[in-house]
């Protein structure tokens, strides 16, 4: 089984408050999209293509190792997960695998296991499989006058993690079906939500919490600390 890895980096940072794209702000001193790129390759992904906001394709490359391949993203994370898939497909230089892992880069401290546990089980025969940690908290829905309007039994909720794992052929044939579904493809946030909007049962297998996403600063200074230990 040949996997590929896909690095959804295209993100602007606006939430973290950085000067730059989030993908390159540093964490220990060398960008998290470093950090996710051999996190996927400590894991066993070897072959990788990093989706980059169009007009910082030459900060990405300065970063990253050049057998890494740079794509332009787009608006969405949808949308720059496309981006990258078609480019597997590029007859220049076409990319051979049967299974392909999508990685956040905002999730830079995934720990290889994880990596591990999702080619395992998609060399088990899952054709979709998500890193997948319990909710701790009470989870509620709150209504427009920000009163609580319905508690959600936590016992089976899950919070998702990356990297996800899926046959390629599955993913692809998702992703092209997504436009004719009719679905709104900028509301996906991840790649799960893609092949379950075109019926493919998604598996799911223990996350980790140093896999947690960095968004906001707090997340970062937690991130830094645990570089550290
Ligand atoms: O915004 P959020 O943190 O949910 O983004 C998750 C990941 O998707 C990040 O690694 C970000 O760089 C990536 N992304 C992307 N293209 C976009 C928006 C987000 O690759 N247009």
């Amino acid at each position: 089984m040949h996997a590929v890895g896909i690095v959804a980096a295209a993100g602007s940072g606006l939430r973290l408050g950085a000067d730059r794209p989030k993908a390159l702000v540093p964490l220990g001193g060398r960008a998290l999209v470093c950090w996710a790129v051999d996190a996927l390759r400590d894991g066993g992904v070897s072959d990788v293509v990093v989706a980059v906001p169009a007009d910082e394709h030459a900060a990405f490359a300065t970063v990253l190792p050049l057998d890494v391949r740079l794509v332009a993203g787009g608006e969405t994370r949808t949308a720059s997960v496309r981006a990258a898939l078609a480019a597997l497909s590029d007859p220049a230089q076409p990319i051979t695998a049967d299974v392909v892992l999508v990685h956040d880069a905002a999730r830079p401290l995934t720990p290889p296991e994880v990596v591990a546990r999702v080619l395992a089980a998609l060399e088990a025969g899952a054709r979709a499989v998500v890193p997948v940690l319990p909710v701790v908290d009470t989870t509620v829905v709150v209504g427009d006058e920000g009163v609580i309007t319905e508690a959600v039994p936590r016992h089976s909720l899950r919070r998702v993690q990356t990297p996800q794992g899926f046959d390629r052929d599955c993913l692809v044939a998702a992703y092209e079906s997504l436009d004719d579904a009719g679905v709104d493809a900028g509301a996906l946030t991840d790649d799960a939500s893609v092949v379950r909007a075109a019926g493919v049962p998604v598996a799911t297998v223990e996350g980790h919490e140093r896999a947690a996403k960095i968004t906001v600063a707090h997340d970062l200074a937690v991130a830094e600390l645990q570089v550290r230990t």
